[in-house]
């Protein structure tokens, strides 16, 4: 027993330089498990990274596209806010355009809060504002005086129209007439002031109209007494009227054109302002698209490369697979087929060698699958050697008959009884198991023994199976004569029974040939029976025809 659980020394050397077939399949199994995890880790980082990159898209370019693209209308809207603004006439203009104006703060109020500018930008977004609220000033101001101016100016057609009126009341004089013509120029100049546009011009003109003005009031002592007070009061009111240095229509003018140039200006700037606003907002969007847009190609890159890769490895990984599964229909499924076909061989008898080219775990189940066949038959014909029963027939076998034939043999030397050996062989068995098979010819031999042993009525007579479709008689105290009968029935029982044998050379049924050796004491001779002698004399049977018995001794034979 501890031979076997401990294999010798050579065994063990030859075992270490086996390849593991157990080692590969599992390096493989590992090897494809790996590669399978690291595919699919890889697949899913680089795609984490795409939804990243998307994620903030959809947070930060696209949002900043929208809000680009309503700045871009808010800001168009507050540029004509402005304009309108800047060129109000009136008090209901100057209204319209505020509210205007002021939607548009409002908005892009909100647009900056919702964006969460920059500082820079909001900052920005403030002095707009009072910029804006100061261009108001500038506007509301500028229709104040545009209305005193227009007052003034009609004030002025009203004083004209008075002159006329007293001096047409009275007869006219060459000093009435040439009052009444420097008073229309005087106011004609006047008038025209509104159409100056150059501070320079005014200042001239002021100028001009001063000495008319002393020109006017000396020429009015020339006039009729009836004139003067009227003219004086005139004089006094158009000097009022054009020369008062805050509300004189030459004042009124000056501050006119200056607030003009300021509303401009201001209005300028706020257009600059406007634009600058837009341009920054534009470049905080461009820079952030830029950004997300490069953040983007990058991964979609990344993704790129991970797709080949990730291709790559999936061939590598579909190729191991395939060369995989190669390996173990080849190596492992088809060798344990030829095995188990080997070994289901060998079980029924019809197999040799079980043998499994190879230095694995498999030639090494091949090996002790041999050994173990080797062992169970030399066990079986152990088995049967000890035996004294024909494990087919059921009769006796050689190693019993040849027991029987030395006792029966030391019984009739002793006692001086006749003692007969018959040797009967099956004709033509072999065509029989040639034409109706093996099993068929095991069912006959079975059928033979017990017929020949039905023609034996003596409890001392023995029947064996010699061997193969030979069988040996031993009958003690049996003499020729005996021995004859019970050959000649033998052969009688099987004409009888007509176990058919259309293959026979001889009949169409089953025959046996019988060899007949008596040994028995005859006047004072003595000769023994053999085993021998029979088979010389089931020679002669069969070579004379078979389907008969011969006598050894002589040359007697049916
Ligand atoms: P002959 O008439 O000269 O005896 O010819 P034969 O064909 O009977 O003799 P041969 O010796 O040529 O063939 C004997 C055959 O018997 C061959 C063998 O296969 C068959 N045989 C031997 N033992 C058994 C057995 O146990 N079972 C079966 N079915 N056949 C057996
Ligand atoms: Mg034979
Ligand atoms: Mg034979």
């Amino acid at each position: 027993m501890s031979s076997q659980q401990t294999p010798p020394a050579s065994k063990r050397l030859q075992l270490r330089s086996l390849y593991s077939l157990s080692g590969i399949i599992n390096l493989s199994l590992v090897t494809l498990i790996i590669a399978v995890m690291l595919l699919a880790y890889t697949t899913y980082s680089k795609l984490s990274s795409f939804e990243q990159s998307l994620n903030s898209m959809m947070d930060k370019s696209l949002p900043s596209v929208i809000q680009s693209g309503k700045l871009y209308s808010q800001m168009n809207l507050l540029l004509s806010g402005t304009e309108q603004l800047s060129m109000a006439n009136s008090e209901a203009m100057r209204r319209i355009a505020t509210n205007a104006i002021d939607r548009q703060l409002e908005g892009l109020d909100k647009l900056s809060q919702e964006n969460q500018q920059t500082y820079h930008n909001t900052s920005q977004l403030s002095s707009l504002e009072r910029e804006l609220d100061e261009l108001n000033t500038l506007v509301e101001q500028r229709i104040a005086i545009n209305n005193k101016i227009e007052r003034l100016t009609a004030k002025l057609f009203a004083l004209q129209r008075q002159i006329n009126t007293d001096l047409t009341a009275s007869p006219p004089t060459t000093a009435s007439t040439s009052w009444s013509l420097l008073f229309s120029q005087i106011m004609l100049l006047s008038a025209e002031l509104t159409s100056l546009d150059q501070l320079s011009e005014i200042r001239q003109r002021q100028g001009n109209l001063d000495s008319l003005f002393t020109s006017l009031s000396e020429r009015a002592d020339a006039l009729p007494a009836d004139l003067q007070q009227s003219a004086q009061l005139a004089i006094a009111a158009l000097s009022e009227t054009v020369l008062h240095p805050n509300s004189g229509l030459i004042a009124l003018r000056q501050l006119q054109l200056k607030i003009l140039g300021r509303v401009q200006g201001r209005s300028n700037f706020v257009r600059n302002l406007i634009a600058d606003y837009a341009r920054l907002n534009e470049f905080e969007s461009h820079q952030l698209n830029q950004a997300v847009l490069g953040q983007a190609e990058k991964t979609s890159r990344l993704v790129e490369q991970q797709i080949k890769q990730a291709s790559l490895l999936f061939i590598i990984v579909l190729f191991a697979y395939v060369g995989f599964a190669l390996f173990i229909q080849r190596v492992v499924v088809n060798r344990l087929k030829t095995l188990n076909k080997q070994v289901q061989q060998r079980s029924t008898g019809e197999g040799h060698l079980i043998t499994v080219s190879g230095r694995d775990e498999i030639t090494e189940l091949a090996k002790s699958f041999e050994r173990f066949a080797t062992t169970i038959e030399l066990q079986k014909n152990t088995l049967e050697e000890m035996s004294l029963l024909d494990a087919l027939t059921g009769i006796a076998n050689r190693r019993a008959f040849d027991d029987y034939y030395s006792q029966a043999l030391n019984v009739a030397s002793r006692q001086r009884w006749p003692l007969t050996v018959l040797l009967i062989d099956v004709d033509y068995f072999k065509q029989y198991n040639d034409n109706y098979g093996h099993s068929q010819g095991d069912v006959c031999l079975k059928q033979v023994a017990a017929l020949i042993k039905q023609q034996m009525p003596r409890k001392t007579d023995t029947l064996a199976r010699y061997g193969g479709e030979e069988f040996a008689v031993l009958l003690p105290d049996t003499d020729l004569e005996g021995a004859t009968t019970v050959a000649r029935n033998i052969l009688d029982a099987f004409k009888n029974a007509q176990f058919p044998h259309d293959f026979s050379g001889v009949a169409d049924h089953v025959t046996v040939s019988i060899g007949i050796s008596v040994g028995q004491q005859q006047d004072g001779k003595i000769t023994l029976p053999s085993v021998e002698a029979a088979d010389k004399a089931l020679y002669k049977a069969k070579r004379t025809g078979r389907n008969r018995w011969v006598n050894d001794a002589d040359d007697d034979e049916q």
